[in-house]
Protein backbone atom coordinates (compact mmCIF):
# COMPACT_ATOMS: atom_id res chain seq x y z
CA UNK A 1 0.00 0.00 0.00
CA UNK A 2 2.64 2.37 0.40
CA UNK A 3 2.09 4.25 -3.41
CA UNK A 4 -1.15 4.94 -1.58
CA UNK A 5 0.27 6.16 1.35
CA UNK A 6 -0.35 9.66 1.46
CA UNK A 7 -3.04 10.43 -1.08
CA UNK A 8 -5.64 11.34 1.98
CA UNK A 9 -2.28 14.32 2.61
CA UNK A 10 -3.34 15.22 -1.56
CA UNK A 11 -6.98 16.21 -0.90
CA UNK A 12 -7.65 19.33 0.68
CA UNK A 13 -10.03 18.87 3.58
CA UNK A 14 -12.04 22.35 1.64
CA UNK A 15 -15.06 23.09 3.74
CA UNK A 16 -16.10 19.79 4.54
CA UNK A 17 -16.82 20.98 8.15
CA UNK A 18 -18.87 23.41 7.25
CA UNK A 19 -22.22 23.70 6.38
CA UNK A 20 -23.23 24.48 3.13
CA UNK A 21 -26.72 24.63 1.79
CA UNK A 22 -25.85 24.19 -1.30
CA UNK A 23 -29.34 22.08 -2.51
CA UNK A 24 -27.52 18.74 -3.12
CA UNK A 25 -27.74 18.43 0.71
CA UNK A 26 -31.69 19.45 1.01
CA UNK A 27 -32.46 17.20 -1.05
CA UNK A 28 -32.48 14.07 0.93
CA UNK A 29 -35.85 14.43 1.92
CA UNK A 30 -36.70 14.11 -1.91
CA UNK A 31 -39.57 11.79 -2.01
CA UNK A 32 -38.80 9.15 -4.43
CA UNK A 33 -35.69 8.51 -1.97
CA UNK A 34 -35.72 5.91 0.53
CA UNK A 35 -36.19 8.43 3.79
CA UNK A 36 -35.12 5.92 6.08
CA UNK A 37 -31.00 6.66 7.37
CA UNK A 38 -31.03 3.03 9.50
CA UNK A 39 -29.13 0.11 7.80
CA UNK A 40 -31.33 -2.50 6.44
CA UNK A 41 -30.34 -5.21 8.78
CA UNK A 42 -28.00 -6.33 11.27
CA UNK A 43 -25.54 -7.58 8.33
CA UNK A 44 -25.37 -3.92 6.97
CA UNK A 45 -25.01 -2.42 10.64
CA UNK A 46 -22.16 -4.85 11.12
CA UNK A 47 -20.66 -4.02 7.67
CA UNK A 48 -20.93 -0.36 8.97
CA UNK A 49 -19.51 -1.04 12.36
CA UNK A 50 -16.38 -2.72 10.88
CA UNK A 51 -15.87 0.25 8.82
CA UNK A 52 -15.81 2.72 11.45
CA UNK A 53 -13.27 0.34 13.06
CA UNK A 54 -10.89 -0.07 10.71
CA UNK A 55 -11.39 3.81 10.01
CA UNK A 56 -11.24 5.87 13.33
CA UNK A 57 -11.11 9.00 11.60
CA UNK A 58 -14.18 8.35 9.70
CA UNK A 59 -16.11 7.59 13.19
CA UNK A 60 -15.02 10.87 14.08
CA UNK A 61 -16.19 13.23 11.75
CA UNK A 62 -19.30 11.45 10.12
CA UNK A 63 -22.14 9.15 11.25
CA UNK A 64 -22.49 6.54 9.10
CA UNK A 65 -26.22 5.71 8.13
CA UNK A 66 -26.73 3.11 5.43
CA UNK A 67 -25.43 1.59 2.84
CA UNK A 68 -26.76 3.16 -0.53
CA UNK A 69 -25.17 1.95 -3.64
CA UNK A 70 -22.54 -1.17 -3.99
CA UNK A 71 -20.54 -1.83 -7.25
CA UNK A 72 -18.45 -4.36 -8.00
CA UNK A 73 -15.14 -2.05 -6.67
CA UNK A 74 -16.74 -0.79 -3.50
CA UNK A 75 -19.64 -0.34 -1.26
CA UNK A 76 -21.29 3.19 -0.73
CA UNK A 77 -22.53 4.46 2.12
CA UNK A 78 -24.90 7.49 3.27
CA UNK A 79 -23.23 9.81 6.15
CA UNK A 80 -23.35 13.30 7.26
CA UNK A 81 -21.38 15.51 9.96
CA UNK A 82 -21.21 14.37 13.56
CA UNK A 83 -21.67 18.04 14.17
CA UNK A 84 -24.62 18.01 12.76
CA UNK A 85 -25.93 15.20 14.23
CA UNK A 86 -29.33 17.61 16.34
CA UNK A 87 -29.71 19.31 13.03
CA UNK A 88 -33.01 18.38 11.36
CA UNK A 89 -32.04 16.26 7.89
CA UNK A 90 -32.88 19.42 5.78
CA UNK A 91 -30.54 21.11 6.89
CA UNK A 92 -27.19 18.79 7.76
CA UNK A 93 -25.10 18.36 4.68
CA UNK A 94 -25.15 14.71 3.63
CA UNK A 95 -22.37 12.46 1.67
CA UNK A 96 -21.60 9.63 -0.35
CA UNK A 97 -18.88 7.69 1.70
CA UNK A 98 -17.02 4.75 -1.26
CA UNK A 99 -15.63 1.92 0.32
CA UNK A 100 -13.30 0.85 -2.01
CA UNK A 101 -12.78 -2.90 -1.70
CA UNK A 102 -9.15 -3.63 0.00
CA UNK A 103 -7.96 -5.86 -3.18
CA UNK A 104 -7.96 -2.35 -5.73
CA UNK A 105 -4.50 -1.75 -6.85
CA UNK A 106 -2.98 1.24 -5.06
CA UNK A 107 -2.47 2.51 -8.23
CA UNK A 108 -6.12 2.45 -9.47
CA UNK A 109 -6.91 4.29 -6.07
CA UNK A 110 -4.88 7.18 -7.07
CA UNK A 111 -6.03 7.37 -10.31
CA UNK A 112 -9.46 7.71 -9.65
CA UNK A 113 -8.76 9.93 -7.14
CA UNK A 114 -6.86 12.38 -9.06
CA UNK A 115 -9.56 12.27 -11.77
CA UNK A 116 -12.13 13.00 -8.97
CA UNK A 117 -9.41 15.69 -7.96
CA UNK A 118 -9.00 17.05 -11.27
CA UNK A 119 -12.37 17.15 -12.97
CA UNK A 120 -14.67 16.98 -10.89
CA UNK A 121 -17.18 19.25 -8.75
CA UNK A 122 -18.41 21.22 -12.17
CA UNK A 123 -20.34 20.33 -15.41
CA UNK A 124 -22.21 17.41 -13.73
CA UNK A 125 -18.77 15.52 -12.36
CA UNK A 126 -18.71 14.22 -9.10
CA UNK A 127 -16.30 15.79 -7.04
CA UNK A 128 -14.62 14.69 -3.87
CA UNK A 129 -14.34 16.13 -0.46
CA UNK A 130 -12.60 14.02 1.10
CA UNK A 131 -10.41 10.89 1.01
CA UNK A 132 -9.34 9.34 4.52
CA UNK A 133 -7.12 5.76 4.29
CA UNK A 134 -5.42 3.56 7.01
CA UNK A 135 -3.74 0.35 6.01
CA UNK A 136 -6.23 -1.35 3.34
CA UNK A 137 -8.95 0.51 4.27
CA UNK A 138 -10.10 3.68 1.80
CA UNK A 139 -12.84 5.78 1.41
CA UNK A 140 -13.82 8.69 -0.55
CA UNK A 141 -16.25 11.18 1.02
CA UNK A 142 -18.48 13.17 -1.90
CA UNK A 143 -20.94 15.29 -2.16
CA UNK A 144 -24.38 13.11 -2.00
CA UNK A 145 -27.05 13.12 -4.67
CA UNK A 146 -30.33 11.60 -4.30
CA UNK A 147 -31.19 9.46 -7.29
CA UNK A 148 -33.47 6.55 -8.43
CA UNK A 149 -32.30 3.43 -10.04
CA UNK A 150 -32.90 3.99 -13.84
CA UNK A 151 -34.82 1.48 -14.55
CA UNK A 152 -37.73 2.89 -12.64
CA UNK A 153 -37.76 5.94 -14.96
CA UNK A 154 -36.40 4.80 -18.50
CA UNK A 155 -40.13 4.17 -19.59
CA UNK A 156 -41.37 7.33 -17.73
CA UNK A 157 -39.01 10.41 -19.94
CA UNK A 158 -40.83 12.69 -22.21
CA UNK A 159 -38.44 14.00 -25.05
CA UNK A 160 -37.74 17.32 -23.31
CA UNK A 161 -36.79 15.23 -20.23
CA UNK A 162 -34.71 13.24 -22.67
CA UNK A 163 -32.82 15.95 -23.94
CA UNK A 164 -31.85 17.69 -20.70
CA UNK A 165 -30.69 14.31 -19.33
CA UNK A 166 -28.83 13.39 -22.78
CA UNK A 167 -27.61 17.09 -22.75
CA UNK A 168 -26.37 16.87 -18.73
CA UNK A 169 -24.74 13.44 -19.77
CA UNK A 170 -22.74 14.69 -22.86
CA UNK A 171 -21.74 17.88 -21.31
CA UNK A 172 -20.43 15.67 -18.78
CA UNK A 173 -18.45 13.83 -21.08
CA UNK A 174 -17.06 16.64 -23.12
CA UNK A 175 -15.87 17.95 -19.72
CA UNK A 176 -14.26 14.69 -18.71
CA UNK A 177 -12.95 13.99 -22.56
CA UNK A 178 -11.36 17.79 -22.47
CA UNK A 179 -8.90 16.06 -19.17
CA UNK A 180 -7.95 13.67 -22.32
CA UNK A 181 -9.68 10.88 -20.06
CA UNK A 182 -12.10 8.11 -21.17
CA UNK A 183 -14.12 6.96 -18.06
CA UNK A 184 -15.03 3.64 -19.84
CA UNK A 185 -17.66 2.94 -17.72
CA UNK A 186 -20.78 5.67 -18.81
CA UNK A 187 -24.19 3.62 -17.95
CA UNK A 188 -27.24 4.83 -15.59
CA UNK A 189 -26.08 3.64 -12.56
CA UNK A 190 -22.75 5.66 -12.95
CA UNK A 191 -25.09 8.75 -13.88
CA UNK A 192 -26.93 9.89 -11.26
CA UNK A 193 -30.43 11.69 -11.86
CA UNK A 194 -32.06 13.84 -9.27
CA UNK A 195 -35.06 13.97 -11.00
CA UNK A 196 -36.86 16.29 -8.54
CA UNK A 197 -34.38 18.99 -8.91
CA UNK A 198 -32.87 18.17 -12.26
CA UNK A 199 -29.62 17.79 -11.14
CA UNK A 200 -26.84 15.25 -12.61
CA UNK A 201 -24.06 13.80 -11.17
CA UNK A 202 -21.31 11.35 -13.48
CA UNK A 203 -19.73 9.21 -10.51
CA UNK A 204 -17.28 6.38 -11.01
CA UNK A 205 -14.23 6.95 -12.06
CA UNK A 206 -12.72 3.28 -11.25
CA UNK A 207 -12.04 2.31 -14.93
CA UNK A 208 -11.39 5.87 -15.98
CA UNK A 209 -8.36 5.63 -18.01
CA UNK A 210 -5.89 8.69 -19.20
CA UNK A 211 -4.93 8.74 -22.44
CA UNK A 212 -2.39 10.33 -24.08
CA UNK A 213 -1.51 11.50 -28.19
CA UNK A 214 -1.64 9.13 -30.56
CA UNK A 215 1.21 9.99 -32.97
CA UNK A 216 -1.41 10.88 -36.26
CA UNK A 217 -4.40 11.28 -34.29
CA UNK A 218 -7.49 11.39 -36.21
CA UNK A 219 -9.95 14.21 -36.76
CA UNK A 220 -12.76 13.12 -34.75
CA UNK A 221 -11.53 11.63 -31.51
CA UNK A 222 -7.82 12.54 -31.06
CA UNK A 223 -5.98 10.02 -28.43
CA UNK A 224 -4.99 6.76 -27.90
CA UNK A 225 -3.95 4.80 -24.80
CA UNK A 226 -1.72 2.77 -22.92
CA UNK A 227 -2.53 0.89 -19.76
CA UNK A 228 -1.53 -1.20 -17.19
CA UNK A 229 -2.35 -4.79 -17.92
CA UNK A 230 -4.51 -4.95 -14.57
CA UNK A 231 -6.63 -2.84 -16.70
CA UNK A 232 -7.52 -5.59 -19.59
CA UNK A 233 -9.32 -7.37 -17.93
CA UNK A 234 -11.74 -5.92 -15.58
CA UNK A 235 -15.00 -6.09 -16.36
CA UNK A 236 -17.07 -7.08 -13.55
CA UNK A 237 -20.81 -6.26 -13.49
CA UNK A 238 -23.52 -8.90 -13.69
CA UNK A 239 -24.84 -9.30 -16.98
CA UNK A 240 -28.01 -7.93 -18.21
CA UNK A 241 -31.61 -8.70 -19.12
CA UNK A 242 -32.35 -7.30 -22.46
CA UNK A 243 -33.90 -6.34 -26.01
CA UNK A 244 -33.63 -9.91 -27.90
CA UNK A 245 -33.28 -8.56 -31.20
CA UNK A 246 -32.66 -12.31 -32.64
CA UNK A 247 -35.07 -13.28 -35.41
CA UNK A 248 -32.94 -16.54 -35.94
CA UNK A 249 -30.15 -18.56 -35.02
CA UNK A 250 -26.41 -16.83 -34.87
CA UNK A 251 -22.83 -16.59 -34.91
CA UNK A 252 -20.08 -14.12 -34.89
CA UNK A 253 -16.13 -14.73 -35.21
CA UNK A 254 -13.88 -12.50 -35.45
CA UNK A 255 -10.34 -12.93 -36.84
CA UNK A 256 -7.27 -10.99 -35.94
CA UNK A 257 -5.73 -9.18 -37.60
CA UNK A 258 -5.27 -9.00 -40.67
CA UNK A 259 -4.62 -10.70 -43.15
CA UNK A 260 -6.10 -14.43 -42.01
CA UNK A 261 -3.84 -16.77 -40.13
CA UNK A 262 -2.33 -18.99 -42.97
CA UNK A 263 -4.95 -21.80 -43.55
CA UNK A 264 -7.69 -20.12 -41.93
CA UNK A 265 -11.27 -21.74 -42.37
CA UNK A 266 -13.58 -19.88 -40.32
CA UNK A 267 -15.37 -18.56 -43.47
CA UNK A 268 -18.99 -20.58 -43.00
CA UNK A 269 -17.29 -21.99 -40.13
CA UNK A 270 -19.64 -22.38 -36.93
CA UNK A 271 -16.88 -21.67 -34.58
CA UNK A 272 -13.39 -20.09 -34.84
CA UNK A 273 -11.08 -22.73 -36.98
CA UNK A 274 -7.72 -24.08 -35.17
CA UNK A 275 -5.73 -22.19 -36.97
CA UNK A 276 -7.16 -18.77 -36.17
CA UNK A 277 -7.36 -20.24 -32.44
CA UNK A 278 -3.79 -21.36 -32.07
CA UNK A 279 -2.75 -17.17 -32.98
CA UNK A 280 -2.20 -15.30 -29.15
CA UNK A 281 -4.99 -13.66 -28.39
CA UNK A 282 -4.54 -9.33 -29.38
CA UNK A 283 -4.47 -7.08 -25.96
CA UNK A 284 -6.84 -4.29 -25.60
CA UNK A 285 -8.53 -2.49 -22.95
CA UNK A 286 -12.23 -4.04 -22.48
CA UNK A 287 -12.32 -2.52 -19.26
CA UNK A 288 -16.32 -1.44 -18.46
CA UNK A 289 -19.72 -2.58 -18.52
CA UNK A 290 -21.40 -5.22 -21.30
CA UNK A 291 -23.89 -4.01 -22.89
CA UNK A 292 -22.44 -0.48 -22.76
CA UNK A 293 -19.18 -1.70 -25.51
CA UNK A 294 -18.80 -0.25 -28.66
CA UNK A 295 -17.14 -2.40 -31.08
CA UNK A 296 -13.55 -1.41 -31.60
CA UNK A 297 -13.63 -2.97 -27.64
CA UNK A 298 -15.32 -5.99 -28.88
CA UNK A 299 -13.35 -6.03 -31.74
CA UNK A 300 -10.31 -6.10 -29.62
CA UNK A 301 -8.55 -2.83 -31.19
CA UNK A 302 -5.63 -1.62 -29.08
CA UNK A 303 -5.97 2.45 -29.97
CA UNK A 304 -9.51 3.44 -28.18
CA UNK A 305 -10.29 6.33 -27.74
CA UNK A 306 -12.92 9.28 -25.74
CA UNK A 307 -15.90 7.39 -28.59
CA UNK A 308 -15.77 4.59 -26.38
CA UNK A 309 -17.92 6.58 -23.69
CA UNK A 310 -20.07 8.64 -26.38
CA UNK A 311 -21.26 5.08 -28.14
CA UNK A 312 -22.14 4.21 -24.37
CA UNK A 313 -24.25 7.27 -24.56
CA UNK A 314 -26.05 6.34 -27.79
CA UNK A 315 -27.02 3.57 -25.30
CA UNK A 316 -28.41 5.06 -22.94
CA UNK A 317 -30.15 7.10 -25.25
CA UNK A 318 -31.61 4.08 -27.17
CA UNK A 319 -32.73 2.90 -23.74
CA UNK A 320 -34.95 5.27 -23.04
CA UNK A 321 -36.08 5.81 -26.52
CA UNK A 322 -37.34 2.15 -26.60
CA UNK A 323 -38.31 2.22 -22.58
CA UNK A 324 -36.28 -0.94 -22.02
CA UNK A 325 -33.20 -1.25 -19.74
CA UNK A 326 -30.85 -2.66 -20.10
CA UNK A 327 -31.11 -2.55 -23.70
CA UNK A 328 -28.18 -5.43 -24.55
CA UNK A 329 -28.16 -8.59 -22.68
CA UNK A 330 -25.20 -10.36 -24.33
CA UNK A 331 -23.06 -12.88 -21.89
CA UNK A 332 -19.57 -12.19 -23.67
CA UNK A 333 -17.70 -10.01 -26.15
CA UNK A 334 -19.11 -13.00 -28.65
CA UNK A 335 -22.64 -12.65 -28.13
CA UNK A 336 -22.38 -8.75 -27.43
CA UNK A 337 -20.86 -8.39 -31.70
CA UNK A 338 -23.75 -10.76 -32.46
CA UNK A 339 -25.97 -8.08 -31.03
CA UNK A 340 -24.31 -5.09 -32.69
CA UNK A 341 -24.81 -7.07 -35.67
CA UNK A 342 -28.38 -7.65 -35.23
CA UNK A 343 -28.93 -3.86 -34.32
CA UNK A 344 -26.66 -2.35 -37.04
CA UNK A 345 -26.82 -5.14 -39.89
CA UNK A 346 -24.06 -7.56 -40.78
CA UNK A 347 -22.36 -5.19 -43.59
CA UNK A 348 -22.12 -2.03 -41.76
CA UNK A 349 -20.37 -3.96 -38.87
CA UNK A 350 -18.53 -5.87 -41.30
CA UNK A 351 -17.21 -2.53 -42.72
CA UNK A 352 -15.80 -1.10 -39.65
CA UNK A 353 -14.63 -4.11 -38.48
CA UNK A 354 -12.31 -3.79 -42.02
CA UNK A 355 -11.35 -0.39 -41.40
CA UNK A 356 -10.53 -1.50 -37.71
CA UNK A 357 -7.95 -3.59 -39.31
CA UNK A 358 -10.43 -6.95 -38.26
CA UNK A 359 -12.08 -9.49 -39.88
CA UNK A 360 -15.70 -10.59 -38.82
CA UNK A 361 -17.08 -13.66 -39.78
CA UNK A 362 -20.58 -14.31 -39.80
CA UNK A 363 -23.17 -17.41 -40.48
CA UNK A 364 -26.10 -14.97 -41.17
CA UNK A 365 -26.69 -11.90 -42.71
CA UNK A 366 -28.45 -9.11 -40.85
CA UNK A 367 -30.56 -6.15 -42.35
CA UNK A 368 -30.36 -4.31 -39.11
CA UNK A 369 -32.78 -2.71 -36.72
CA UNK A 370 -34.13 0.56 -37.32
CA UNK A 371 -34.45 1.98 -34.08
CA UNK A 372 -37.45 4.25 -35.06
CA UNK A 373 -39.79 1.16 -35.57
CA UNK A 374 -38.31 -0.76 -32.57
CA UNK A 375 -39.39 2.50 -30.28
CA UNK A 376 -43.03 2.35 -31.94
CA UNK A 377 -43.13 -1.67 -31.42
CA UNK A 378 -42.19 -1.42 -28.15
CA UNK A 379 -43.57 1.43 -26.75
CA UNK A 380 -47.37 0.34 -28.29
CA UNK A 381 -47.45 3.56 -30.81
CA UNK A 382 -47.81 4.01 -34.15
CA UNK A 383 -44.92 3.24 -36.56
CA UNK A 384 -43.04 5.90 -38.88
CA UNK A 385 -43.84 6.94 -41.60
CA UNK A 386 -42.16 5.38 -44.66
CA UNK A 387 -39.41 7.08 -46.21
CA UNK A 388 -39.81 8.34 -49.48
CA UNK A 389 -38.11 5.46 -52.14
CA UNK A 390 -35.05 7.16 -53.56
CA UNK A 391 -35.22 6.23 -57.41
CA UNK A 392 -33.20 3.21 -57.37
CA UNK A 393 -34.79 1.67 -54.28
CA UNK A 394 -34.09 -1.60 -52.27
CA UNK A 395 -36.60 -4.40 -53.22
CA UNK A 396 -39.40 -3.50 -51.00
CA UNK A 397 -42.23 -4.86 -50.14
CA UNK A 398 -45.48 -4.38 -51.61
CA UNK A 399 -48.42 -2.97 -49.09
CA UNK A 400 -49.29 -5.94 -46.96
CA UNK A 401 -46.86 -8.05 -48.37
CA UNK A 402 -43.88 -10.09 -46.28
CA UNK A 403 -40.44 -8.16 -46.10
CA UNK A 404 -37.78 -9.44 -48.55
CA UNK A 405 -35.38 -9.00 -46.17
CA UNK A 406 -37.08 -10.70 -42.66
CA UNK A 407 -39.47 -11.99 -44.29
CA UNK A 408 -42.01 -10.69 -41.49
CA UNK A 409 -45.29 -9.09 -42.62
CA UNK A 410 -44.78 -5.43 -42.70
CA UNK A 411 -46.35 -4.59 -39.13
CA UNK A 412 -43.71 -7.11 -37.88
CA UNK A 413 -40.78 -6.07 -39.68
CA UNK A 414 -37.88 -3.90 -37.44
CA UNK A 415 -35.31 -3.57 -40.98
CA UNK A 416 -33.62 -0.49 -41.40
CA UNK A 417 -33.50 0.75 -44.38
CA UNK A 418 -30.25 1.56 -46.05
CA UNK A 419 -30.99 3.69 -48.47
CA UNK A 420 -32.13 6.40 -45.88
CA UNK A 421 -29.82 7.22 -43.23
CA UNK A 422 -30.55 7.02 -39.71
CA UNK A 423 -28.81 10.28 -39.06
CA UNK A 424 -31.04 12.06 -41.48
CA UNK A 425 -34.05 13.71 -39.35
CA UNK A 426 -36.98 14.00 -41.00
CA UNK A 427 -38.52 17.02 -40.14
CA UNK A 428 -42.06 17.68 -38.03
CA UNK A 429 -41.96 13.63 -37.98
CA UNK A 430 -42.54 12.06 -34.30
CA UNK A 431 -42.83 8.19 -32.94
CA UNK A 432 -44.08 7.85 -29.13
CA UNK A 433 -43.82 11.33 -28.71
CA UNK A 434 -39.75 11.25 -29.52
CA UNK A 435 -38.84 13.83 -32.20
CA UNK A 436 -36.85 12.18 -35.37
CA UNK A 437 -33.86 14.60 -34.02
CA UNK A 438 -33.70 12.06 -30.87
CA UNK A 439 -33.48 9.20 -33.12
CA UNK A 440 -31.19 10.64 -35.54
CA UNK A 441 -28.56 11.81 -32.60
CA UNK A 442 -29.21 8.34 -31.43
CA UNK A 443 -27.74 6.76 -35.03
CA UNK A 444 -25.03 9.52 -34.72
CA UNK A 445 -24.06 7.60 -31.31
CA UNK A 446 -23.95 4.29 -32.06
CA UNK A 447 -21.51 5.01 -35.26
CA UNK A 448 -19.86 1.72 -35.40
CA UNK A 449 -16.69 3.73 -36.57
CA UNK A 450 -15.08 4.76 -34.02
CA UNK A 451 -13.33 7.28 -35.92
CA UNK A 452 -16.47 8.90 -37.69
CA UNK A 453 -18.72 8.92 -34.34
CA UNK A 454 -19.14 12.66 -32.69
CA UNK A 455 -17.06 13.80 -30.24
CA UNK A 456 -19.24 14.87 -26.87
CA UNK A 457 -19.11 18.35 -28.13
CA UNK A 458 -20.06 17.01 -31.64
CA UNK A 459 -23.38 15.47 -29.82
CA UNK A 460 -24.13 18.66 -27.75
CA UNK A 461 -24.55 20.89 -31.17
CA UNK A 462 -27.11 17.95 -32.50
CA UNK A 463 -30.80 19.73 -33.14
CA UNK A 464 -32.07 17.66 -30.47
CA UNK A 465 -30.43 18.88 -27.93
CA UNK A 466 -29.70 22.69 -29.51
CA UNK A 467 -32.87 23.58 -28.33
CA UNK A 468 -32.31 22.74 -24.58
P1 LIG B 1 -18.49 1.17 -8.10
O1 LIG B 1 -17.14 1.57 -8.60
O2 LIG B 1 -18.40 0.12 -7.08
O3 LIG B 1 -19.47 0.88 -9.20
P2 LIG B 1 -19.82 3.76 -7.77
O4 LIG B 1 -18.97 4.95 -7.55
O5 LIG B 1 -20.42 3.58 -9.13
O6 LIG B 1 -19.02 2.46 -7.31
O7 LIG B 1 -21.02 3.76 -6.71
C1 LIG B 1 -21.92 2.67 -6.62
C2 LIG B 1 -23.33 3.20 -6.40
O8 LIG B 1 -23.34 4.00 -5.20
C3 LIG B 1 -23.85 4.12 -7.50
O9 LIG B 1 -24.43 3.41 -8.58
C4 LIG B 1 -24.88 4.94 -6.74
O10 LIG B 1 -26.09 4.23 -6.60
C5 LIG B 1 -24.24 5.09 -5.36
N1 LIG B 1 -23.51 6.36 -5.33
C6 LIG B 1 -22.23 6.57 -5.70
N2 LIG B 1 -21.88 7.87 -5.57
C7 LIG B 1 -22.98 8.50 -5.10
C8 LIG B 1 -23.28 9.87 -4.77
N3 LIG B 1 -22.36 10.84 -4.88
N4 LIG B 1 -24.53 10.16 -4.34
C9 LIG B 1 -25.45 9.19 -4.21
N5 LIG B 1 -25.24 7.91 -4.50
C10 LIG B 1 -24.01 7.55 -4.94
MG1 LIG C 1 -20.36 2.14 -10.61
ZN1 LIG D 1 -38.07 -6.67 -42.60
Amino acid sequence: MSRSRGIEAKVQQKEVLQTRRNGWNENIKNKNEDHSICPKDDAEMQQIKDLLQKLPKLDKIFSVHRKIGEGTFSSVYLGSLRQHARLPPDQRRWFAIKHLVPTAHPARVEHELRCLQDMGGKNNVIGVDLCLRHLDTIVFVMPYIPHRKFSEYVGEMDAAELARYMRALLTALRHVHSFGVIHRDVKPSNFLYDRENKRYLLVDFGLAQRVVAAPAPPPAHSNTLKRPREEDESTQEPKRIALDLRTGPRSVNVALPRPPAPGCACAGAGGVCAACAARPPPRAPRAGTQGFRPPEVLLKVSAQTTAVDVWAAGVVLASVLCARYPFFRAADDVAALAELQDLLGTQPLQRTAAALGRRLVTSVCRPGVCLRKLCARLRGAAPPPAAPAPPPAAPAAPPGRACARCRLPPEHCLCRDHTVPATRIAEGVTVAGFPDAAFALAAHLLEPDPRLRPTAAQALEHPFLREV
